[in-house]
């Protein structure tokens, strides 16, 4: 039996002809750009949400990069913000030319460690960029406690955490922005590129609808330079169908997490930690394995996929190196150094979680 690290063919199957349905209205209606069914999902996920507004855009990246332009991110501001987590979040902090400002995370969440926010705090930070991780929620009601007592603003990259909340509240909604991204494997994901930002800002939502369609909010007016970043109405029709079943997929999600954990309680390996502050929604079951590379050739051996999110942290990257130049963050090090990613989708059945673990287990026993 193999085991893939995801299995997007299989929700396909499922879903098959509601998808077909809806693509061939789409293709019938004939508007493909700003049409009906992007209009349609934007007010769905507001209200999922528990916001004001919602602005589809062409990529989770985007969707961050966008939303630290409109909040007046740029040369010469620092955006405090985890080193543990995908390029993407970086990047678009670049892009507005602002500087990354990297603090260490928590040892047991993988989330930016609170008190090293609270200690890089300076007169160039304008804002934290948390990143909830995995699916976890990051500690948000301390980081928004900062933001609000220095003037800076909270952007959430909420790229793994669709469905997430955290305190009774949604994540995504904690703070002045909540960046989402679409692609095919996150727990609500398109079959090409897609993202989303929520807001409960006015001037601030305003602002990236002007931006995403280059600079216009009237057409062929442009008010600023923008950019070509659209959500279009294929991708917003196949996440109307699928944002119906993101609770239960979530909710599987969490059922195949807490059969792992169960089954591995005895390997010498340790499973991820939950707060108890938030729901993780486990977009990955995310393992510390400090033999990792014996374990992950075991694995592929049976079979079994596996893989390393993150194997080096951000202010090691070279495209870094000249900015973090001497910088130490050991926990995020650490982590680099020990995590392994094992399978993780809602489809994943019991039998396939009961190999994984047998086999993690064997390969200790040897
Ligand atoms: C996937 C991801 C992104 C980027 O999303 P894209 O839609 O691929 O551009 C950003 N941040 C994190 C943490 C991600 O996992």
């Amino acid at each position: 039996m193999n085991i893939p690290m995801v299995d997007l063919r299989g929700q396909y199957q499922s879903l098959k002809e509601e998808i077909r349905r809806q693509l061939d209205s789409v293709l019938e209606g004939s508007q493909f750009v700003l049409g009906p069914q992007g209009e349609a999902l934007e007010q769905e996920i507001a209200a999922y949400c528990g916001v004001r507004h919602a602005i589809g855009v062409a990529s989770g990246t985007d969707a961050l990069h966008l939303a630290l332009r409109a909040a007046g991110i740029g040369p010469g501001d620092e955006v405090i913000t985890t080193p543990f987590t995908f390029i993407a979040t970086a990047e678009a902090i670049a892009y507005v030319g602002a500087k990354a400002v990297f603090v260490d995370i928590d040892p047991q969440t993988f989330n930016i460690c609170v008190d090293a926010v609270a200690s890089a705090v300076g007169p160039r930070t304008r804002a934290v960029l948390p990143v909830h991780l995995f699916g976890q929620p990051a500690d948000l009601a301390p980081l928004k406690q900062i933001c609000d007592r220095h003037g800076l603003r909270l952007i959430e990259d909420c790229a793994q955490s669709f469905g997430a909340v955290y305190q009774g509240r949604m994540t995504g909604a904690w703070g002045d922005a909540g960046c989402f991204s679409f692609f095919p494997s996150k727990n609500l994901g398109c079959y090409g590129d897609g993202g989303m930002i929520v807001t409960n800002d006015d001037h601030l939502a305003a602002e990236i609808r002007m931006l995403r369609n280059h600079g216009s909010r009237e057409r062929y007016y442009h008010a600023a330079i923008g950019y070509n970043s659209r959500l279009d109405d294929m991708q917003a029709a196949i996440l109307r169908v699928k944002l119906k079943h993101i609770d239960d997929y979530n909710r599987a999600r969490r059922r195949n997490a807490a059969l792992y954990s169960e089954l591995l309680q005895d390997a010498p390996v340790l499973t991820p930690v939950e707060d108890g502050k938030g729901c993780h929604v486990f977009h990955q079951y995310t393992l510390r394995a400090p033999r990792r590379e014996d374990l992950q050739k075991t694995l592929s051996a049976a079979g079994i996929a596996s893989a390393i999110y993150y194997p080096v942290p951000l202010h090691r990257q070279e495209v870094f190196a000249a900015d973090c130049a001497g910088l130490s963050l050991p926990v995020a090090e650490q982590a680099a150094a020990e995590v392994l990613s094992l399978p993780m989708y809602p489809e994943l059945t019991a039998e396939q979680i009961r190999l994984v673990c047998r086999t993690i287990a064997d390969a200790a026993a040897r």
